[in-house]
């Protein structure tokens, strides 16, 4: 399998390549050369097929034969370890749990796979890849359990001192072995601006630099499997269905329009997001200004200038009329989420987390236009995840899963830097 950089159609490398580079060398963005939907007996049989032929089958054309069949089987056992239910939360409105992974956010199954992808790339060879990462609070975390003693990789995360949660700063801190946490003196930006500086700095191009971010296609393609779970689920209620997602890099939502271009039967898609509003914006006038980030309670979706969004350009034609007939995007301010948060509890005793209340009321606006639709909003996040913000809205105390009980035990392990030179140093030594 192909892909092109949406910098330079021209540039075509292989599903390997992508994945170990990341970004492209002009910096674009993968993207598959060919989508080919599936079979209609795909999805007249879907209901009988289980999670992991369903995910092979959606996946198989975008790996080619770069990974033979039974390590790619093997690969997606190992990466849905866990259940994705699509809970009944009102009439026609169902929340997608993604929240049942290792550290309890959606990322796990990217994180999953791709490190495993890279694993089999560096099974026969002694190449190391350095997969580097700036966190604001759940990436990091996945991708510390997801790389977790994967041979060849070495794990080196960014993450800003004191504005992540005690949850999140331990499990991106507890893990040891192949993983190493770096406390940047600064905020989100910086860590993601040294990581930047890492893969443009030719002093470390021996060090095979790749990103776990979705920017990277080994964790961008496989959330395409959430969608075709939410409709196995979802196809008995016979109606047409909406998703909501709450957005941030919008990586989630443009694995979704990939997976409806697979021929998956979504009506509608709705990209709600906080006040980072850049794409309702864009939606609203057709032109696309980042903005710098603002701090809200659903803190990892603030995020000014969406790094997927190129990618939804791309399938959309960038034709704003293309993008009207399928693709909504609202956003909502902290007061509304929170007022949807204590409703949702009030009304239906379902505990939802900021993200998740975000994507509700978008999924409820729209449903609004569409009535006789049967709507779904993804639940990127375990409440325990943000407590912090939960607990005091709800007026309740959440119980600890034993996912996250296991980590709050273990020694924080981690390097305090202040500056790229810092970086630098630690990754040439
Ligand atoms: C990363 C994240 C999002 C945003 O997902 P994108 O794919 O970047 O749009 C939403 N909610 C939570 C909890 C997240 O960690």
């Amino acid at each position: 399998m192909n892909y092109y950089s949406l910098n330079n159609k021209n540039h075509h490398v292989s599903y390997q390549e992508a994945v170990i580079q990341g970004l492209a060398p002009d910096r674009g963005l993968y993207f598959p050369s060919s989508i080919t939907p599936l079979p209609q007996s795909f999805f007249d049989g879907i209901e009988s097929l289980s999670n992991e032929e369903i995910a092979f089958q959606v996946i198989q054309q975008f790996v080619g034969n770069e990974i033979p069949e039974a390590e790619l089987k093997q690969i997606i056992t190992e990466t849905l370890c866990f259940d994705f239910p699509c809970v009944p939360v009102e009439e026609n409105v169902y929340s997608l749990e993604l929240y049942h992974g290792p550290t309890m956010a959606f990322k796990d199954v990217g994180a999953r796979f791709m490190s495993r992808c890279l694993a089999y790339f560096n099974k026969d060879k002694n190449q190391k890849n350095t997969v580097l990462v700036a966190t604001s609070g759940d990436t990091g975390g996945a991708v510390a359990s997801g790389f977790l003693g994967v041979k060849g990789v070495q794990v080196v995360i960014l993450y800003p001192s004191g504005k992540v949660s005690d949850i999140q700063e331990r499990q991106l801190t507890t893990l040891g072995q192949n993983i190493t946490a770096l406390e940047v003196d600064g905020v989100f930006d910086d860590c993601q601006d040294m990581v930047k500086k890492a893969f443009l700095d030719e002093t470390l191009v021996h060090k095979n630099l790749t990103s776990a971010n979705s920017i990277n296609i080994a964790r961008w393609l496989p959330q395409m499997f959430y969608f075709f779970f939410a409709y196995k689920q979802l196809k008995k209620r016979n109606k047409t269905l909406i998703v909501s997602c709450p957005s941030g890099n919008f990586g989630n939502i443009c694995a979704g329009i990939l997976a409806k271009k697979l021929g998956l039967p979504i009506a509608h898609f709705v990209a709600a997001t906080n006040v980072n509003d850049t794409v309702p914006q864009f939606l609203k006038n057709g032109k696309y200004e980042p903005k710098p980030s603002i701090a809200t309670i659903s803190n990892a979706m603030d995020v000014g200038n969406p790094s997927n969004f190129v990618r939804i350009q791309e399938m959309y034609n960038n034709d704003l009329n293309e993008f009207k007939k399928d693709f909504s995007s609202y956003t909502f301010t902290d007061e509304e989420t929170k007022f949807a948060l204590q409703n949702i509890y009030a009304n239906t005793g379902y505990i939802a987390e900021p993200h998740g209340a975000v994507g509700y009321l978008g999924l409820k606006k729209e449903l609004q236009n569409q009535p006789n639709s049967v709507g779904v909003f993804l639940e990127t996040a375990h409440p325990i995840k943000f407590s912090d913000t939960v607990e005091p809205i709800l007026n309740i105390k959440l119980s600890i899963p034993s996912q996250i009980e296991s980590v709050l035990g273990k020694d924080k392990m981690r390097i305090k830097i202040k500056s790229y030179e810092e970086l630098k140093n630690y990754l040439k030594n």
